[in-house]
């Protein structure tokens, strides 16, 4: 559609960023443009894994993830809970540690963040591998969360990061070669 189309056209790709061989895909232009924050956020609701109603609260992955999940979390009359890397916030937390092509990484949230039983839906900007997402995941598993599904803005072809969360709905609003 014409929407999609202008969407599509604020994304900014930026070749060797952040190193020599990674195309990466900007969203930032996106939320600068008033036509496009509001599309933005209208697509995401009505792209949404799952009902609004089989979801308490919107989770967003450090840091892009906190600039879409407020939003959606409030239009959608939710509340929002910040999912962040390791070491940014005050003991006591609870942490999951994932790979990365090169080392480890962990995200964390506070022990009394989730309470048993909340039913959370993830948002970030990009799903890639999919090992932030699935983290993420279990994070909110081990705090006795339930998943509810995933809401990504973008969606990183060919690397097999939505199979990898197979298990949970999902939903991308582009899919990026
Ligand atoms: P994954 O864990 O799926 O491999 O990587 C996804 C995470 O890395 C997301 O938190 C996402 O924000 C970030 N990421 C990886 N590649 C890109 C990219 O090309 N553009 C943007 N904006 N984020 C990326």
């Amino acid at each position: 559609s014409e929407d999609a189309d202008y969407l599509i056209s604020l994304v900014r790709s930026i070749p060797d960023f952040p190193k020599a061989g990674i195309l990466f895909r900007d969203f930032m232009p996106v939320l600068a443009d008033a036509r496009g924050l509001k599309l933005l956020i209208d697509a995401l609701i009505a792209a949404l894994p799952v009902a609004a109603d089989e979801f308490d609260v919107v989770a967003g992955l450090e840091a892009r993830g906190f600039l879409i999940g407020p939003a959606l979390a409030a239009r959608l009359g939710k509340g929002f809970l910040a999912v962040r890397k390791a070491g940014k916030l005050p003991p006591e937390t609870v942490s999951e540690e994932y790979t990365l092509e090169y080392g480890k990484a962990a995200v964390e949230v506070e022990t009394t963040a989730i309470k048993s039983g909340d039913r959370v839906l993830i948002v970030d900007d990009l799903i890639a591998t999919g090992g932030t997402a699935k983290a993420a995941a279990d994070l909110i598993e081990r705090c006795q969360g339930t998943v509810a599904g995933f809401s990504f803005v973008m969606e990183l072809s060919g690397l097999e990061g939505v199979e990898n969360l197979s298990q949970y709905p999902c939903s991308a609003l582009m899919i990026m070669p």
